[in-house]
């Protein structure tokens, strides 16, 4: 039986296989930090991975590139074989380069192919603005009109979207299909598979942003037969802020020019002869444009270590716990204040964050900061709140919850304004 009590989250925590790694992070003192969603925070590993690679820069000058613990000519290769297990794909399909939102126009550049009927593509209303802003300016590049060129899923409830309702949108006049994994406010996990199957069905290429899922869910894209894939490292990776990205690119489709073309999508073999004429890597790697951001990846070493070591499927076995931990006690300890948990239910429908819905979520939030509590507010009303495998404890949930009851018991949040601040 499960209690409300402080001793069984004690218990819990206990009997958690993964308890150890909390002392690899940086935790701040009297802070309990829910916003691993948003930015990963540092651990221990991530640091040294990121000194030595500052070390290498001091010792070897431009040697670095071949020298040292990881020589920066192979860093982005020897970071994607790393990766490659947390999508469920081989290490040629993966690449660690530039941004979300670039490897997104890459992908685009490479492989939209407006022909005949088939010009448009499909993504959400619910999707992250900067990926719709891509695809924006992607059609605009060929003079299409995203009112007409860009088709967007509605969502039925402002939080979730239906897979059936995104499959009958599969038309014959859509190119490709750009949804996420995971999305980023209700953190309800889109079935990939299925949605992967019914595009290839109707003959288009799908494409899945997994800011959100990776590192938190597990995925199994070669098997699910995706064609593409994007995402930051930031969030559930931890490879700190601005951290380099990574894109996956479904063996079937290695071997082609890439849309955005740049010296460091060279056949590494060939790079250096300067060619006039690229020859571009065989692999995920010709999607890399210019030289890698090394020291926004160098953190990824130490962080994507721990992964490996505790495995994602541990991981993701403690995530359910904690958020479902954290339901129960929401609808047991807050029942009286008006919140709603607007993330989904089921198990294989939710990701890692909890999603509360309330009219004072913004002056919530700041009273929640103000007792030392981090949580992330989603403009107009949302509460996203990430209790991370890797560094929190049942007992963070478990004092999370205390503060929200407090908080909302003494009505303190009403000393705030209920406006976003700049960044939120
Ligand atoms: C975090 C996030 C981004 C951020 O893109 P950047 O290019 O890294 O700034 C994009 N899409 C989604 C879904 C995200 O969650």
């Amino acid at each position: 039986m499960r209690e409300t009590t402080l001793e069984y989250a004690k218990k819990l925590d206990e009997n958690d296989a993964l308890n150890s790694y909390r002392g690899e992070f940086y935790m701040q003192p009297g802070t309990i930090y829910m916003d691993g969603n948003s930015l990963g925070l540092l651990s221990k590993r991530a640091e040294q991975s990121l000194l030595t690679t500052l070390d290498s820069w001091k010792k070897y000058g431009i040697d670095g590139w071949t020298q040292g613990e990881h020589p920066w000519f192979y860093f982005s290769e020897a970071l994607s074989k790393m990766c490659a297990p947390l999508v469920g794909a081989s290490e040629e399909e993966v690449i660690i380069t530039g941004s979300t939102t670039t490897n997104l126009h890459q992908l685009i550049a490479s492989f939209y192919h407006p022909k005949g009927k088939r010009t448009k593509i499909l993504a959400d209303e619910l999707n992250f603005p900067s990926d719709l802003y891509a695809i924006r300016s992607q059609l605009a590049l060929y003079g299409y009109e995203a009112t007409d060129h860009m088709k967007l899923v509605e969502s039925r409830d402002g939080h979730t979207l239906d897979e059936a309702d995104i499959i009958q949108a599969m038309t014959d006049d859509v190119a490709l299909i750009v949804l996420p994994g995971v999305l980023y406010r209700s953190g309800q996990i889109l079935n990939m598979k299925v949605l992967t199957e019914a595009a290839h069905e109707k003959g288009i290429l799908i494409c899945f942003d997994l800011c959100h899922s990776i590192g938190s869910v597990q995925h199994e894209l070669d098997e699910w037969g995706v064609d593409f894939a994007f995402w930051c490292n930031y969030k559930h990776l931890n490879g700190g802020p601005g951290s380099t990205g990574g894109i996956y690119v479904n063996h079937q489709h290695l071997g082609q020019n890439p849309g955005l073309a740049g010296w460091f999508g060279s056949d590494k073999e060939k790079q250096f002869d300067l060619a006039a004429q690229m020859t571009p890597a065989p692999d995920a790697g010709a999607y890399q444009i210019g030289t890698p951001n090394i020291l926004s990846a160098a953190p990824l070493f130490g962080s994507l270590e721990m992964f490996e070591e505790a495995g994602i499927d541990a991981i993701r076995d403690k995530s359910l716990k904690l958020t479902d931990y954290m339901m129960y006690l929401i609808e047991e300890e807050l029942c009286d204040y008006s919140f709603t948990i607007a993330n989904p239910r089921e198990e294989e429908r939710r990701g890692g964050h909890v999603f509360l819905v309330h009219e004072e979520a913004a002056r919530i939030c700041k009273a929640l900061k103000e007792h030392h509590v981090i949580p992330d507010f989603r403009s107009p009303n949302g509460i996203r709140l990430a209790p991370v495998a890797l560094y929190n404890t049942f007992e963070d949930v478990w004092n999370t919850v205390q503060i929200l009851k407090e908080i909302m018991k003494e009505g303190t949040y009403k000393r705030f304004e209920n406006k976003r601040d700049v960044i939120a």
